[in-house]
């Protein structure tokens, strides 16, 4: 069985194709970068909907396939940014309709697990999920992906970007901080917040950007930003690894790139005797094929939509979506 999965919750549009084997036959990925600014939702829609043809010509042209060998199409229907959301959905439901297979749409947040269970052979991970719109610690635990933590205002990556855009870095910020703060020498005490099992960043970003403001050294405080907010993450990540006792760890978004929180995380895990992972960099951020191979997944295990229920859900929390395929 192929699936063709499209991917539209916030800058990427992305159309992946793989087949029920779990062989990944295509990744074509069209990103929104905004001229200034963060992203406006209605303008990263429009370049969605614009890069759609040439996104899905692209991918049957590098999966070798038509449109016809199509069995399945499945699509991000949340979390996400409300606009972006529907049009992807609206692409999904023209192409289902057009070709008359199924339609399913799938949890974004699952589908980066999934993929990352895929392509690093990750069996029962504690998952740190980090990007720039969501911060999660997940786990499975009777039949649902478990949030054990998550972030109770801004995600990490837009912590740091919007720290990054006030200090007059350039977008993506994760990647500058990261760069400025290996010439970080000393550590600036900033918010360490840790509620219970919950995180929060707007402080954090708040502070910086004060401390950048009344003349601190850059160097010092990406380095400081990024020791603060990792630690947290962490910290956050290490009690549901004790909780669980499970023997894996994973890490994935886009954040997931930074060398410094995969460092201390592989550090965290060890001492737990869990084994640690990171998938791809091409499948740790928002992608086509975590979307079609979760389509897979839960259409081989029973989920059936019909067109009209094929919502978005600009909310959709990892932990309302029953798991049949790892029952
Ligand atoms: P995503 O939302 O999954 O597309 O990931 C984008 C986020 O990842 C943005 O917030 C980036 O700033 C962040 N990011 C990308 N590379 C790095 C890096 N090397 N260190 C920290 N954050 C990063
Ligand atoms: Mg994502």
């Amino acid at each position: 069985m192929i699936c063709l999965g499209i991917e539209g919750t916030a800058h990427t549009f992305g159309i992946g194709i793989a087949n029920s084997r779990g062989k990944v036959l295509a990744n074509v990925a069209k990103v929104f970068v905004p001229l200034k600014g963060g992203i406006h939702p209605r303008e990263a829609a429009q370049f969605h909907a614009a890069n759609a043809r040439a996104a899905l010509n692209d991918a049957l042209k590098t999966a070798k396939i038509r449109l016809k060998s199509i069995d399945l199409v499945a699509f991000s229907a949340g979390p996400g940014l409300g606009p972006c959301l529907r049009t992807a959905a609206t692409a999904a439901r023209a192409l289902a309709a057009w070709l008359n297979v199924p339609i399913v749409g799938v949890n974004h947040c699952i589908a980066h697990i999934e993929i990352g269970r895929l392509t690093t052979g990750a069996d029962d991970p504690v998952t740190l999920y980090v990007s720039g719109g969501n911060t999660q610690v997940i786990a499975f635990d009777a039949g649902r992906y478990r949030v054990f933590g998550e972030t109770l205002d801004i995600p990490v990556g837009n912590c740091l970007d919007v720290f990054a855009r006030e200090v007059g870095l350039s977008h993506p910020g994760g990647p500058n901080v990261e760069r400025l703060a290996s010439e970080g020498k000393h550590y600036i005490s900033l918010p360490y917040v840790v509620k219970g099992m919950d995180l929060s960043f707007s402080g954090l970003t708040t502070e910086a950007v004060r401390r950048y403001r009344a003349g601190e050294d850059l160097h010092d405080l990406c380095y400081s930003l990024q020791e603060t907010a990792f630690a947290a993450l962490v910290e956050v990540t290490e009690r549901a690894v004790a909780h669980t006792e499970k023997k894996e760890v994973m890490l994935t978004g886009g954040v997931a790139a930074n060398s410094r929180l995969r460092e201390m995380l592989k550090l965290m895990a060890e001492e737990h005797g869990a084994k640690f992972y990171v998938p791809p960099r091409e499948y740790c951020q928002d992608c086509g094929p975590m979307i079609a191979w979760t389509g897979l997944l839960a259409y081989k295990h029973g989920i059936r939509q019909k067109l009209e229920e094929t919502i978005v859900r600009q909310r959709w929390r990892t932990d309302e979506v029953d798991i049949p395929w790892r029952r």
